[in-house]
């Protein structure tokens, strides 16, 4: 079954064109599984971290029953937790729908409705939403869901995270009973059970390894005290080989205020998070995407289900307050047939977390103190957990850096180096698709031409 071609899937040959373009060659492990038993239009539960390839997953299936029948009615509702995934949602539908006529549209708040209705009166087949705003439609009339034959919740459990749970009751209230439902989640938490087993019938489940951060991940605490984690961040940026960052903090506020301390120190740095307007979200996301940002300072709920691929380095600079929301951030790196390290900036208060981190991992997480850092007065104990059951798979261990350069080797990514600070202005990469150190995205298809849909 993984040995699978796409040639071999039966796809309509427009749509295998989309897959053609996209630059995909081999189904990957989840589109291998899922998509066989989505095309016999039977339901789906699919356990599988973003990164895996999920999004086509689900949307290849969905364009092979939409290329027959009817156009103009809303016929496949895919609904996702953050705008960011809906607008990424959308854009692989519109990627790997780009000759099969099919229109998409994306809805999600922080923008105008106006456009959103225009779309959909011209009729659009795919409906790819958030939660709050489609219900704000389905309110005012705007939107008809008495025809969707498929429903996907994507990130289901991120849904349920952000209290979505009673929103996504009431849309299904307005779908028909009959019609096949993909479900998808990284972490299946009780209440998420309770609802896939509520929506889903006769499901089949297709599982992605255990429910685990992604095993192409090296993981590596450092233990410090709040006050010096600043000064560690720049310290470690300056003795590591990096490609592009994604750093994490606990609130908005010091998402911005370490975005600015960043870029004071001459990094380019974008943040993400939730007080930003969607278009600043947007352009921190495509700058980060394109190259323009080395670094990209976020809040776990903004940066949910963002796909940049090539993401070398995830810095936990708060620890998360979750196992979940550890498996969510690490998922921006160690992506598809790639390699990524997670650092954990860890405070004595955050052991407990840090224990069930590793017994999720199944092995210790190698504590790091940073060579020729000042810890002041504080002794960074690299020697916590050491009772911790034997790890049933050894904690990889690498000299500090080491790892990091021959993942950017492997990659050949010439640029790979410590992050670069700019005394000078950079080269604008806005009309040069590889950035300006050449980064090329590995699997995605040039930028597609602007949303027709709005
Ligand atoms: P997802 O988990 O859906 O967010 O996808 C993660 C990344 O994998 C995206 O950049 C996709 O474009 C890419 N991708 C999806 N399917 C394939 C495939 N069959 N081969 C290579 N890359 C893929």
């Amino acid at each position: 079954m993984l040995s699978l071609n796409f040639e071999e899937l039966n796809l309509n040959r427009c749509v295998l064109a989309g897959v053609k373009a996209a630059g995909y060659t081999k189904p990957t492990p989840i589109q291998a599984q899922a998509i066989p038993i989505a095309l016999k239009g039977r339901d789906v539960l699919g356990l599988a971290q973003t990164g895996t390839g999920k999004t086509a997953g689900f949307m290849l299936p969905i364009l092979q029953r939409l290329i027959t029948g009817p156009r103009g009615p809303v016929r496949a509702l895919i609904v996702a937790p953050t705008r960011e995934l809906a607008e990424q949602i959308y854009q692989t539908a519109v990627d790997l729908g780009r000759n099969t006529k099919i229109r998409s549209v994306a809805i999600y708040g922080g923008v105008s409705k106006g456009p959103q209705v225009e779309a959909l009166n011209r009729g659009a087949e795919i409906v790819v939403a958030c939660p709050g705003r489609l219900l704000d439609h389905v309110n005012d009339g705007s939107i008809d869901l008495s025809r969707v034959e498929v429903l996907v919740l994507d990130e289901a459990d991120t849904m349920c995270d952000m209290g979505f749970l009673p929103d996504i009751r009431r849309i299904i209230a307005h779908l028909p009973k009959k019609r096949q439902t993909l479900f998808f989640a990284a972490t299946m938490p009780n209440e998420i059970r309770v609802l896939s087993k509520e929506i889903l019938h006769d499901p089949t489940t297709v599982q992605i390894g255990v429910i685990a951060p992604a095993k192409t991940v090296s993981h590596t605490l450092f233990p410090v005290t709040d006050a010096l984690k600043k000064r560690l961040l720049l310290d470690l940026l300056q003795q590591t080989a990096t490609g592009r960052v994604m750093i994490f903090t606990r609130t908005k506020h010091r998402a911005r205020r370490l975005a600015g301390d960043l870029e004071n120190a001459k990094y380019r740095v974008a943040a993400l998070q939730g007080n930003m307007t969607q278009n600043r979200r947007q352009q921190a996301i495509n700058g980060f995407r394109g190259g323009k940002y080395d670094l990209l300072v976020a809040t776990d709920v903004a940066s949910r289900g963002i796909d940049v691929s090539d993401v070398s380095h995830v810095i936990n600079f708060d620890m998360p307050n979750t196992v979940d929301a550890y498996i969510h951030r690490i998922g921006r790196t160690g992506r598809v047939e790639q390699s990524g390290e997670a650092f954990t900036f860890t405070v004595p208060e955050d052991e407990v977390l840090v224990r069930k981190i590793e017994a999720v991992l199944g092995a210790r997480i190698e504590r790091r103190r940073l060579p020729d850092f000042d810890y002041g007065s504080f002794t960074p104990d690299t020697q916590a957990s050491r009772s911790h059951p034997t790890p049933e798979r050894e904690a990889p261990r690498h000299r500090f850096g080491e790892q990091a350069l021959k993942n950017a080797q492997r990659r050949r990514r010439p640029h790979a180096r410590p992050v670069a600070r700019s005394t000078q202005p950079r080269p604008d990469n806005q009309n040069n698709p590889q950035g300006p150190r050449g980064r090329r995205p590995r699997w995605r298809s040039p930028a597609p031409a602007a949303n027709p849909a709005r």
